[in-house]
């Protein structure tokens, strides 16, 4: 076991199939039209997701998820624009940071790391202030796993005419947004998430209209979606170099997804998934941060041991050790570890990987059982 790859229990990068690995293995040049016909079936393929062909365009871009976040700012919120932003975790402050540094106007609303965001909330706000243009949250926030009540809030910020962003990195592919019932204005994933291909590219869903209203909106060059779609749409090619291989990665991870059943079988996955490791791990003696309710099957954070013997970091190596790669916890408050449901994974190695986590614990002397 030791000698073998690590199984990633991580939520990006995450283990992938040996499948969509191997599609890896040519050097396309970003000149042959055999490649930009795969970039072109990409972005078909990722808008039937969602449901969006009518509406949405889909621009790819270079870059990991945030390089895709922030070109959605950047490109799609005016300079005169206000942004509302909902917290509550990591990545919802990152979305806050991203305004910061790229000069738009924003107010945050934040609540703890175990309350979603509210659609109650939202109306409220949108109500005290009219200068508000758009709203940008985290669909499942990755720092915890618990879910956000997007369709609820879509259709408040629908009614109140203003702009959605939503930054669905973590759930796009596993769990179901259809743009004809959910409207949003950007919607951004990646490729190295539920989609399960290799990390290296994100994707953002802009609102046709949305988009193109949006020419000198960015504050970068190479950041620009109006300039990407623009570009990609007279030549059929990426803008700049494109992730050559990370693209034949996800084409065949797509593949994959389809034969498998696509959004409800990769769904019902890591449901699988998170149902065994929350019922494993609650036979050791160790609970989950969050309450099922509100617990996405995407990531779960549980409460370290309480003995001082428990030290996260030799923890990790040794369960590193018995195969499995876990992710430590990015909580303010609370003493934590996280776990991935999401990935090339399935039942299998999740009851493996929590008896491994078992038998490391013994060793620690923090369980005896
Ligand atoms: C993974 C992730 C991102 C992007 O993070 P990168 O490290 O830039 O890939 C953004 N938002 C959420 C919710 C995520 O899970």
């Amino acid at each position: 076991m030791s000698t073998a790859e690590p199984t990633l229990l991580t939520p990006g990068p995450l283990t992938t199939s040996r499948r969509t690995r191997q599609a890896m293995m040519v050097d396309w040049g970003s000149w042959d039209d055999r490649f930009n016909q795969l970039t072109a079936s990409l972005c078909e393929q990722l808008l039937a997701i969602v449901n969006g062909a009518d509406s949405h365009h889909c621009v790819p871009l270079q870059g990991s998820g945030t390089f895709a976040v922030e070109a959605a700012i950047g490109t799609l919120v005016p300079r005169d624009g206000k942004v509302l932003v909902l917290i509550n975790g990591a990545y919802g402050k990152r979305l806050a940071n991203i305004c910061e540094v790229l000069g738009r106007s924003f107010s945050t609303f934040e609540t703890a790391e175990d309350e979603p965001s509210s659609a109650a909330d939202v109306d409220r706000l949108l109500r005290a202030d009219a200068s508000i243009t758009h709203v940008a949250l985290i669909h499942c926030e990755t720092s915890t796993g618990i879910l956000n009540p997007l369709a609820d809030i879509a259709h408040v910020i629908a009614q109140h005419g203003k702009h959605l962003i939503i930054d669905a990195m973590s759930s796009f592919g596993a769990l179901p947004i259809d743009a004809q019932q959910v409207p949003f204005d950007a919607l951004i994933a990646a490729s190295g998430k539920c989609l399960e291909g290799v990390p290296g590219m994100g994707f953002v869903f802009a609102r046709k209209e949305t988009l193109a209203n949006a020419a000198g909106n960015s504050h970068s060059l190479a950041m620009d979606l109006f300039d990407q779609h623009a570009y990609m749409a007279k030549t059929g090619q990426w803008r700049f170099t494109p992730p050559t291989h990370v693209v034949a990665a996800l084409h065949e991870a797509l593949l994959q997804y389809d034969e498998e059943g696509g959004l409800p079988a990769r769904y019902q996955r890591y449901a699988n998934n998170c149902q065994v490791l929350l019922d494993d791990m609650a036979k050791l003696g160790l609970r989950s941060f969050l309450p099922t309710a509100i617990q996405a099957p995407i990531i779960v954070t549980f409460h370290a041991p309480k003995d001082p013997r428990y030290q996260f970091k030799e923890f990790y190596e040794r369960v590193k050790a018995k195969g499995y790669i876990l992710y430590p916890g990015k909580l303010t408050q609370a003493e934590t570890f996280r776990v991935g449901c999401i990935g090339h994974v399935n039942q299998a190695e999740m009851h493996a990987a929590v008896a491994a986590v078992a038998e490391v614990l013994r060793e620690m002397e923090v369980l005896d059982i």
